[in-house]
């Protein structure tokens, strides 16, 4: 197991001499110790990375392409291991993380085409004998932060697009979850030294000073809206770029005109899936009247049938929260909601059957509303708070009254219902009868406190190259509007 940082193409111990512990959310056991970044270490991989751009930016894209290439083949070579990996440290079944594997190599092929198409355009010259190029050029090094729940996925939304446009990369994961992105040391070996760099440590201490060094050049973050706040603040202070993809609250409506069993099927899974712990996890659930009494029994039971145990195993739908501190936020948000009138129509409690593991029933709330914490923010937990609407028009103005804007989903079999919600719910993706996909050719971001920037899609590579206009006039003669004015051919 590879529990060392990776910096100019040498795993090192942080020059702090600290280490500290990663632990399975299933067991609570430590599964290993991993060294306790800090600036010091930072730095040296900022010089590397540095120092790697003057080549790598330069380099053929034919070359650039066959290496993310190979950088896909290794991750399909080592899925599994890779797999078991991601759930050991971070708690989410297996059979997700197989997918999430396949994700990240798809992703990392995509830009290595990508990459090798259009750099720019050529634009209409203002006088004759002119050309206008406008090339998009790297930034330069990108400080990548990236957090738990998806920690490979969003590593590659970053690292991918980055590389393909020509940057270099110091990276940094997720305290929770160090440990298989430390592996893709292995994974990134054939890139020349210093392309990429994968230091690990604490947010304050590791984190921070890769925003605050003059040698990265822009910011990638997915994390949570506070630090995210807190982070673009720093880079304010030397006007760097930084990509925020933060919470979302988002919201999910259930309209009439559908089969309750299919609706609740995909309302289950768009709540629980990885027990909450996704950013466009359905938050706020609004069923229209006709149908909301058969949608909520048929939810409480489907909930209760769901399978939580060994995330490792083969016939499990749940596992453990990835934190006790995760677990306790989750309980007490359901606790205030309660206290504020809220009724737990199904679980709303840990497990009886475990001895071990941050482990959490899927829980159904009814008699809700936007006065809730449950309702207004992000909670990051096996929580589907459902409100009953009268129609589609209040399901769209409830949906569309939050300060969030990531994700957004609709149940229906008619268009008009769907476009109108889509067209007017603030939201960077909007799913139609098929929550949670994505697609690697099409954005992915946030509105409003969700962040800005997009990932993934031609969008995701032009967020990390910035535009240049070269203007050639390819015969040099004197021109008329130069000084002395007034001067004539
Ligand atoms: P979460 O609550 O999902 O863990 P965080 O925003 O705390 O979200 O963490 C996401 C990522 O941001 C992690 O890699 C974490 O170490 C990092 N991080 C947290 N605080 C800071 C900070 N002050 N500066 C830089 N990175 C940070």
């Amino acid at each position: 197991m590879l529990n060392l940082m990776w910096i100019n193409g040498e795993f090192v111990e942080s020059a702090s001499t600290q280490r500290f512990e990663v632990i399975n959310p299933a067991t609570e056991e430590v599964i290993t110790t991993v060294p306790r970044g800090n600036g010091e270490d930072v730095e040296r991989a900022v010089a590397a990375a540095n120092a790697a751009y003057l080549h790598w930016r330069k380099i053929g894209s034919l070359e650039r392409k066959e290496m993310l290439h190979e950088v896909a083949r290794k991750i399909r070579t080592r899925g599994e291991e890779l797999a078991q990996l991601i759930t050991s440290e971070g708690g989410k079944p297996v059979i997700e993380n197989r997918d999430e594997v396949e994700w990240v190599a798809s992703c990392f092929e995509y830009y290595a085409e990508l990459g090798r198409d259009q750099i720019g355009r050529v634009v209409a010259p203002v006088f004759e004998h002119q050309m206008s190029l406008v090339v998009k050029e790297p930034f330069g090094v990108v400080a990548a932060i990236v957090p738990w729940n998806y920690p490979i996925l969003l590593m590659a939304w970053k690292v991918a697009p980055a590389l393909a446009a020509g940057n270099t990369v110091v990276l940094k994961p997720s305290e929770l979850t160090p440990l298989c992105n430390l592996f893709f040391a292995e994974i990134f070996d054939h890139l020349p030294r210093g392309v990429v760099n994968i230091v690990c440590g604490f947010g304050k201490e590791c984190g921070e000073p890769m925003v605050t060094s003059p040698g990265t050049h822009l910011v990638a973050f997915t994390g949570s809206v506070d630090t995210g706040r807190h982070l673009a603040v720093l880079a304010a202070q030397q006007l760097k770029k930084i990509h925020l993809e933060l919470g979302g609250n988002d919201p999910f409506i259930v309209c009439d005109d559908i089969d309750v069993d299919t609706a609740v099927r995909a309302a289950a899974w768009t709540a629980f899936l990885n027990n909450g712990q996704v950013c466009t996890s359905a938050e706020r659930f609004y069923v229209l009247e006709p149908i909301a009494k058969k949608f909520i029994e048929g939810m409480a039971e489907f909930s209760k049938s769901l399978r939580l145990g060994n995330p490792m195993g083969p016939d499990v739908d749940l596992g453990p929260l990835v934190s006790e501190a995760q677990r306790q936020k989750v309980e007490a948000r359901i606790a205030q909601g309660v206290q504020q009138g809220a009724k737990i129509i199904t679980g709303g409690k840990r497990p009886a059957q475990f001895d071990c593991g941050y482990f959490f029933e899927p829980t159904v709330l009814t008699q809700v509303d936007e006065g809730m914490e449950i309702m207004r923010s992000e909670t990051f937990g096996p929580i589907a708070p459902i409100q009953v609407v009268k129609n589609i028009e209040e399901a769209i103005a409830r949906a569309n009254n939050s300060e969030y804007g990531l994700g957004a989903s609709i149940l229906t079999n008619y268009l008009e219902k769907a476009m109108l919600a889509a067209e007017n719910i603030k939201a960077g993706t909007f799913w139609i009868n098929d929550p949670l996909t994505d697609n690697d050719a099409a954005p992915f971001g946030g509105m409003r406190l969700s962040g800005h920037g997009r990932e993934l899609g031609i969008e995701g590579l032009d967020d990390f190259r910035e535009a240049k206009h070269i203007l050639i006039d390819y015969k040099l003669e004197r021109k008329s509007y130069w000084f002395p004015y007034r001067w004539e051919k």
